[in-house]
């Protein structure tokens, strides 16, 4: 057996796509200290800066003082504390939906709404460059799983003109995490009216940062009907760890009764409520750090101006700049690195083949000078090429 896991480790290896963990000897944040050496990093979703936050490291300590440190059991079980009750009322009035759900993670929320909704006579819609736990959610469905060309309206629309489905679920990242572009919502709502489907938005990277108050996707476009299942995850710009989803009360009750992620697991450690909880409060008076955020971003754009990388339009915190090759993708990160910046190379089968990128996530708590250096070192190593 052993040595039949060896053959495809060798061909990952011979091909270049081995992926190699990165041991962190300090916490998240804009500097970050490997094997001794201080990098400047553009590698984490912590795009408020809050990972780090005294506030939030308060709340854990009020959380396990009041609450211990394991919930011991699933939230039907004895899991359910008032640490969690309290965080999903906050959650839910956050985003402005009737009622949240927390879950454990963002991957075991999809999986959990996905087949809770969906089985073998419907069909779900998707976008091609989906995060991978909604297409697993999809297949963990048995649904039909139909995906569209990334943004292609007028796909989805006869996809779903041509469905005899029973029941019609439109999945869609709300900011694609390879691409950082924002999902055209109020037409994929539109759309999903005229053929009665419903829409999963899977906010994980607009959650925080999107909308002036930071809501999200919801508030950007300014949207918020029944139709709408909303799904945002709760370790990047919120920084602490963990999912929920928002929306009808009914649909909250259908998740509580048969989302299998939420049933069979043990629920979150309540000091983990508490500190989203804290983290809740930090987002909503993070105007500052939300506006720090939008100027670095617009810095870096202006900047970025590359000969034959392609920096791809988007106006969030991942600005991903493609290369093409893997090898050069991987050639270019480590050039990076040697010269203490750290940004991860994204390839197959993350993204399409041909497509490999630099995936830059800018924090608010990046410095303009950081971004300078970035730009800078880039365009020395593209001239170099
Ligand atoms: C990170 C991410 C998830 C998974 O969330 P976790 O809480 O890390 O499990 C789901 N969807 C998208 C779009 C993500 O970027």
């Amino acid at each position: 057996m052993l040595d039949e896991l060896e053959r495809p480790l060798q061909s990952l290896r011979e091909r270049g796509l081995m992926r190699q963990r990165r041991m962190l000897e300090s916490p998240q944040g804009p500097r970050v200290s490997v094997d001794g050496a201080v990098y400047l990093s553009f590698c984490s979703n912590d795009y408020l800066g809050l990972a780090t936050a005294p506030e939030l490291v308060e709340a854990v300590v009020r959380g396990a003082r009041s609450h211990g440190v394991g919930a011991g059991a699933s939230h039907l079980l004895s899991g359910h504390s008032h640490a969690h009750h309290e965080l999903e009322l906050e959650l839910a009035s956050f985003v402005g939906l009737p009622r949240a759900l927390l879950f454990s993670t963002g991957y075991m929320a999809n999986m959990g709404v996905v087949s809770a909704l969906v089985d073998r006579s419907d069909t779900v819609f998707a976008d091609k460059l989906n995060h991978a736990s909604l297409n697993d959610a999809a297949l963990l469905s048995r649904a039909r799983l139909r995906r569209y060309a990334h943004g292609d309206l007028a796909m989805l629309e006869q996809m779903l003109g041509q469905s005899g489905a029973g029941r019609k679920l439109v999945i869609s990242d709300a900011v694609f995490s390879m691409d950082g572009d924002i999902a055209p919502v109020p037409e994929l709502l539109a759309i999903c009216e005229r053929h009665d489907a419903w829409l999963l938005l899977d906010d994980a990277h607009g959650f925080g940062v999107l909308g002036d108050n930071g809501r999200g996707v919801l508030e950007y476009f300014g949207l918020a009907v029944p139709r709408i299942i909303y799904m945002a995850t709760l370790g990047k710009a919120a920084g602490v760890f963990g999912a929920f989803v928002a929306g009808e009360d009914r649909l909250v009750e259908t998740l509580i009764q048969n989302a299998r992620t939420y049933v069979y697991t043990t629920a979150t450690p309540p000091l983990l409520a508490v500190a989203l909880s804290a983290s809740l409060k930090l987002i909503d008076a993070a105007q500052q750090r939300r506006a720090a955020l939008k100027r670095l971003i617009g810095i870096f754009r202006a900047r970025a101006n590359f000969r034959r990388w392609k920096l791809l339009p988007s106006e969030t915190a991942i600005q991903p700049l493609v290369i093409g090759p893997n090898n050069e993708a991987m050639a270019v990160s480590e050039g990076l690195a040697k010269q203490g910046i750290l940004v991860p190379a994204i390839r197959p089968p993350t993204v399409p083949e041909g497509k490999a990128r630099l995936r830059i996530s800018l924090s608010a708590a990046h410095l303009e000078a950081d971004i300078v250096q970035l730009v800078e070192v880039l365009l020395e190593i593209e001239n170099k090429a």
